[in-house]
């Protein structure tokens, strides 16, 4: 069969993404076929749905196992369904001929340093970066170092890792913390270097949208009314649309379809966080996928589809007609406070009693150890709230996250004794 008439889709994903039964939904409401390839050899999606199993660490047992797959049963398209998979659905979409980003444009998304390396060749970076290299003093390594800055890991997500620093001696503290966290990372590379820039003051706002042909759709921006202004860096807080003047949103936009062009992505969604004070609009970070978390359901409000099925039909050539959003949404992202072992969430269904709530879905487990940032990166949960304006949302927000109340037991770790024998 000819690829370009086939309606199968390759989705690419960890074995433990929680985002697959999305796009399954989706792919079956859009009369697509999907065949899901993860890590892992007992995948959970391919106890429910078509998948296979593959080794997302050797790329090249990867690319000839899908191209096998591919010449069996052609796909017409190849769909990242996590960050961790973004880089390997361009190869692999490469491999099979398909429609796809740049190798180079995916991999600058995934890494720090080359998209700000990327951003200042092409004359649009602003902000003093540079490498740290951990195995050298960091005292002898501050020349071009404005303070504050941020110092953060090459490619890591959800905010881990990245610490604001305000002196010289500080930055030197958080960096020994943050060698720590990247002591595991996958490649060399990012295990002996952070990226530091200089802090960025203002506000923030995240940019959802889809490429088409190089040209950005922005699907919605979302304030983030809290202030982010360190040491760490926690979500909590989004609200669409935006509260900013038109001019300031536009300045929003450009930021990030100019970030695009420069990458060299052409297709697919971004997930954008921009930061705007007098002096314009800034980028923080430019992902070639979608949302984190449960935070995608926000999107059906703005569009009238969920983002999985905008994603989908992007990625296999089909369109779908667009809905004006009316009114605002809202979601709390629930930050982890206090480390420790979470023993119950209480006042979740005080908290759904508020007018406008729509779900409080708490995705830890009681028992489970919580860590917050910068060391950890998961969130609690997630409460959704819509209204007739933003202000409105995210009153409602504030007042379901008052009744909750996060019982958490600190955790005790018992070390051996030592016992010497006579
Ligand atoms: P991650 O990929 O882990 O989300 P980001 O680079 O997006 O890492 O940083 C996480 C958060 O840290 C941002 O959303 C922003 O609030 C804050 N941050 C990162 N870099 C800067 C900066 N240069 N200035 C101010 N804040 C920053
Ligand atoms: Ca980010």
């Amino acid at each position: 069969m000819d690829a370009t008439l086939s309606k199968r889709v390759l989705l690419l994903s960890v074995a433990t993404s929680y985002r697959v039964a999305a796009y399954q939904r989706a792919a079956t409401a859009l009369g697509l076929e999907t065949l899901i390839a993860c890590d892992g050899n007992h995948a959970l999606a391919s106890e429910l749905y078509e998948g296979i199993s593959v080794d997302l660490q050797s790329v090249d047992a990867t690319k000839t196992r899908l191209c096998r797959e591919h010449q069996a049963r052609p796909f017409c398209a190849v769909v990242a369904v996590d960050d961790a998979t973004v880089e390997l659905a361009s190869v692999v979409a490469e491999a099979l001929g398909l429609p796809h980003n740049p190798v180079t444009a995916a991999k600058r998304t995934t890494r720090k340093d080359l998209a700000r390396q990327c951003l200042a060749e092409a004359g649009l970076e602003t902000l003093k970066f540079k490498r740290l290299d951990l195995r050298i003093p960091i005292e002898q390594q501050l020349d071009g170092i404005e303070f504050p800055c941020v110092i953060k890991p090459l490619a890591m997500s959800g905010s881990r890792g990245v610490m604001r620093a305000d002196n010289p001696e500080e930055l030197a503290r958080r960096c020994e913390r943050a060698a720590r966290i990247v002591a595991h990372a996958r490649h060399a590379d990012e295990r002996t270097h952070l990226l530091v820039e200089s802090f960025l003051p203002g506000g923030e706002v995240a940019l959802e949208g889809l490429l088409h042909d190089g040209e950005l759709e922005v699907l919605a921006i979302f304030d983030k009314p809290d202030p982010l202004d360190g040491p760490y860096f926690e979500e909590t807080y989004y609200i669409t649309p935006s509260r900013l003047p038109g001019a300031v949103q536009q300045q929003v936009i450009s930021c990030v379809a100019n970030a695009a062009t420069a990458f060299g992505l052409v297709r697919g969604p971004v997930h954008a966080e921009v930061r705007v004070d007098g002096s314009g609009a800034r980028l923080i970070e430019l992902a070639a996928r979608t949302i984190g978390g449960d935070c995608a359901r926000l999107m059906e409000f703005g569009t009238g589809h969920t983002l999985e099925s905008l994603v989908l039909s992007n990625a296999s050539g089909l369109s779908i007609e667009r809905h004006a959003a009316s009114g605002a949404a809202g979601v709390l992202m629930l930050p982890t406070q206090h480390a420790g072992t979470l023993r119950r969430v209480e006042g979740v269904l005080d908290a759904l009693k508020v007018d406008g709530v729509k779900d409080v879905v708490i995705t830890v487990r009681e028992g489970y150890e919580l860590v917050p940032l910068p060391e950890g990166n998961s969130y609690l949960g997630f409460v959704f709230a819509t209204a007739g304006d933003p202000a409105d949302v995210e009153r409602t927000l504030r007042e379901a996250h008052r009744r909750l109340n996060v019982v958490v037991a600190p955790s005790w770790k018992i070390e051996p004794v030592n016992v010497s024998r006579a």
